[in-house]
């Protein structure tokens, strides 16, 4: 049974309150998504990412803080060894109502029951086309089918929600968007659309250019479908609608076009253990740092996580005709 919920203690400046954390379990991937990575990746050497331990010993410091849904990210999560054991152990963190994922869906035939086991409750699966050509040349390294039958495994493990995130890039995957919801339509889970956002140099294509609007995507599905407005369930970023007559919610993350910044209740912990007050912002502190010096002294390593609140900055600023501002890629930073 769930303990009574622990008083929200993260606040920032301008009052909002933090209660959700992302963590990138690691930098690595086996896909090289176009708008994520770039071709030639480094990653980070083993000894500069948090080990297993420190992970846990973080999510459980957040939830004593008033922390109620975490998030594991990555790159791709599932790729690091004893993933499954982390996730079954914060799972079980008393403090906590939620524990979700985002994943790329290329290990889910195999892991799907153990991640139901670990109290997964719901997936966000990454899925932008549903050709099998184009999705090795957006992923770079992907198989399609591969993740068609992590999809549908998932599914059938019987998770409370599934939602496709798809990034739209014109001229790539504009022509899809139907497909895709339609896809997600007949499988009986949800999707959502994510305008690119200028996280890193990337060398494949001009981001101003490849942009396309949610409104955009949008106006095209009013074509096909009956979309009706609902109201926002888990004060994230997404407006969301529904396919009438079905339960299918179509989300729409619009960092450009949207600025959602005001009602932001989240922060992020890279794999390297920087705590990232915004997504968009270098705004940061050194956890992993902080943890290594007083690996048994968690109140330090709280103060130090409230203190960090002062930092969280009122909104991000993107603009896809600069250089990139924020050099880190979305891999390392935790989508
Ligand atoms: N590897 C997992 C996956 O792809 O789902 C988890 C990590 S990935 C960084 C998380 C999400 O970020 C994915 O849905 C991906 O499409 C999205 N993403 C990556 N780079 C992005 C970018 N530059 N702009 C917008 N979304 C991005
Ligand atoms: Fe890997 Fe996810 Fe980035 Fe694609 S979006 S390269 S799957 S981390």
């Amino acid at each position: 049974m769930r303990h009574p919920k622990q008083a929200k203690q993260l606040v920032d400046r301008f009052g909002r309150s933090v209660d959700y954390v992302r963590i990138s379990i690691t930098d690595r991937c086996d896909f090289r998504c176009v708008y994520c990575m770039s071709e030639e990746m480094t990653f980070l050497p083993r000894e500069q990412i948090l080990s297993l331990e420190e992970i846990y010993l973080l999510a459980k410091c957040f939830t004593e803080l008033g922390v109620n849904k975490i998030r594991i990210t990555g790159g791709e999560p599932l790729i690091r060894r004893n993933a499954v054991e982390l996730l079954q152990k914060i799972g079980d963190l008393p403090l906590l109502d939620e524990l979700v994922m985002t994943t790329n869906g290329s290990q889910l035939t195999h892991t799907a029951s153990q991640l139901k086991q670990a109290h997964v409750a719901r997936l966000n699966i990454s899925l932008d086309t549903l050709n099998a050509e184009k999705f090795k040349d957006l992923t770079r390294t992907g198989d399609l089918d591969t993740v068609l039958k992590g999809i549908r495994t998932a599914i059938n493990t019987g998770f409370k929600r599934i939602k496709i995130n798809a990034v739209i890039l014109k001229n790539r995957n504009d022509d899809e968007v139907v497909d895709l919801v339609r896809f997600a339509l007949d499988s009986g889970i949800d999707i959502s659309f994510i305008e690119e956002m200028p996280l890193g140099v990337i060398s494949s294509h001009n981001r101003a250019e490849a942009y396309y609007s949610s409104d955009q995507i949008k106006a095209d599905l009013d074509l096909h479908f009956k979309l009706e407005k609902i109201s926002d369930t888990t004060a994230g970023p997404s407006d969301y609608y529904r396919i009438q007559g079905s339960q299918t919610k179509v989300g729409f993350i619009s960092p450009h076009s949207h600025n959602f910044c005001s009602t932001c209740n989240r922060v992020r912990l890279t794999a390297e253990g920087r705590l990232l007050l915004c997504l968009g912002n270098e705004h940061s502190i050194d956890l992993k740092a902080i943890v290594r010096a007083n690996p048994n002294d968690t109140e330090i390593i709280k103060q130090a996580i409230i203190d960090a609140m002062d930092l969280k900055p009122e909104q991000h600023e993107f603009d896809l005709t600069e250089q990139p501002i924020i050099m880190r890629h979305m891999n390392s930073t935790g989508g």
